[in-house]
């Protein structure tokens, strides 16, 4: 179901609240590209911790992260970032180690510039590749990377459900310290866009979420 013309989707929403599971979901049925940029963070925050380099280290971090090159691969549908050439490990990426340090990484606004141009860019990778459209996910798309989106969609879900949610999946985190750090810090908080979608999908099926985003997408095609 790609849509008439290309469609650029923001999703926002609190760890676990479904953003990857749902924007993989509606970026295969409607052809579009995924962008995680979660993994952004993740991925600048590893590179940090595999050098040495605290959340607090002040000039010795503006310098390493001005050293960093980010670019993109392209997987199926997935863009994945590459630093310094290299795409990294999916597993290190979600690790508790990760899991526990990226959100004072994110909170800052070096870290945030870093990675800003990169997202936005994907926007133009996308349609120079021929895709349907972009589905972004994150904490500030809808407010700050792309707030020209087509539609933005703020996922929702009660914390028993987001808490079982990382049960399942076997992995270590700090779902609620990690949104209480990104709700509240004064770069580019976790917040809803004043004109997003909300969906709280805690008591709704994957493909229920997803058929409301492809319907909505399909709405201002
Ligand atoms: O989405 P995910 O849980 O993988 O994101 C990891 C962390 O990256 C978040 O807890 C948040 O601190 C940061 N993040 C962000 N802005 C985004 C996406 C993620 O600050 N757009």
């Amino acid at each position: 179901m790609r849509p008439k013309r290309f469609v650029i989707v923001a999703v926002d929403g609190g760890a676990a609240s479904g953003k990857s599971s749902t924007s993989r979901g509606v970026a295969s049925r409607c052809e579009f590209m995924h962008v995680d940029t979660g993994s952004h963070y993740r991925a600048v925050c590893l590179a940090c911790l595999d050098a040495g380099v605290p959340a607090d280290g002040g000039e010795r971090l503006d310098q390493f992260l001005k050293k960093l090159e980010l670019s993109a691969s392209i997987e199926c549908n997935q863009a994945r970032i590459q630093i310094n050439g290299r795409v990294p490990d999916e597993n290190r990426l979600r690790s508790g180690a990760v899991n526990s340090e990226v959100s004072r990484y994110a909170a800052l606004p070096s870290v945030r510039e870093t990675v800003k141009s990169y997202q936005r860019d994907q926007v133009e990778l996308a349609r120079s590749r021929g895709f349907g459209g972009i589905i972004m996910e994150g904490r500030d798309i809808g407010t700050v990377i792309l707030p020209d989106a087509d539609l933005k969609v703020f996922l929702e879900a009660d914390a028993a459900t987001r808490e079982a949610r990382r049960r399942e999946e076997g992995r270590e985190d700090q779902i609620a310290a990690r949104d209480k750090q990104d709700q509240s810090r004064k770069t580019a908080p976790l917040q809803a866009a004043g004109d997003a979608l909300h969906i709280d999908n805690s008591k709704l099926s994957l493909e229920q979420v997803i058929e409301r985003v492809v319907e909505a997408v399909q709405h201002c095609a």
